[in-house]
């Protein structure tokens, strides 16, 4: 997969995805990052990307041409159609499974705001779709991307060493992960429970499957509306 950043720090975003498994999903050839910085494809001397906003009040807006240029050559740099996504405090919540539909994707161009935003002129006209990573704000779309890149490459085939263990994630089947634990099995802060311990599968599982249902019901009870729920699943719910 190949993913574009346009942004004014291509660097910082390269650098969050340097390490651990996007890194290492780099490193293997699953996710090739390519950044392309706005301030390349602007005019003059000063090579200005921003400007007052018409119509007055605080902040900076980003100029048009700079972004559409850096968007141009990034397109041009590779054949495969690209889906062009704006980091935005104003798009769709970023979902598991958005994550999923979009590491499925050859080739993706995140583009990262700053100041008081992008003229939406070239919203408009350039972007496929906007994203939020949460309804707070942040100074520029560049950690947003970072969240996305990350979400993403650890769905790529390969990236992670257990491929089980995404699975096994928060969300993915629609609950909260169960609770895990590890050496020692006696520690001052407590003990592991027994049935981890017990080596008795059906029964470790169906305890997962608790927890997994419990944990859901009592922090994110909303989730339990939309997860597919087997009957086996309701029946542990009422116990
Ligand atoms: N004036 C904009 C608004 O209120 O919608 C906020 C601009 S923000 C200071 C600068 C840039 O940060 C945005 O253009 C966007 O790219 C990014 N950004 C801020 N918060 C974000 C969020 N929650 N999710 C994704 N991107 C965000």
């Amino acid at each position: 997969m190949r993913i574009d950043v346009i942004s004014l720090f291509p660097e910082f975003v390269g650098q969050c995805a340097a390490f651990g498994v996007v890194g290492r999903a780099r490193e293997r050839g699953l996710l090739a990052l390519h950044g392309w910085n706005p301030r390349d494809h602007a005019e003059g001397n000063y090579r200005r990307v921003d400007d007052r906003p018409f119509g007055g009040g605080p902040g900076m807006v980003m100029l048009i041409d700079p972004l559409r240029g850096a968007l141009r050559a990034a397109r041009a740099a590779d054949p495969a159609p690209a889906r062009t996504i704006y980091l935005s405090p104003q798009g769709a919540p970023l979902t598991q499974a958005k994550v999923r539909e979009l590491a499925g994707r050859e080739r993706l161009i995140l583009l990262c705001g700053r100041y008081e935003g992008v003229d939406e002129r070239l919203l408009r006209a350039e972007v496929d779709e906007e994203l939020s990573i949460g309804d707070y704000v942040l100074s520029g779309g560049e950690l947003a991307a970072a969240v996305v890149i990350d979400a993403v490459a650890r769905l790529q085939e390969g990236a992670l060493n257990d491929a089980e263990s995404a699975a096994q994630d928060s969300f993915e089947d629609g609950l909260l992960d169960c609770p895990h634990y590890t050496r020692p099995v006696e520690h001052e802060l407590g003990r592991v429970p027994e049935v981890l311990l017990s080596g008795d599968h059906a029964r470790i599982a169906r305890w997962r499957r608790m927890q997994a249902l419990g944990r859901t019901w009592q922090r994110r009870p909303e989730l339990l509306d939309e997860a597919a729920l087997s009957e086996a699943d309701r029946r542990l719910l009422d116990e």
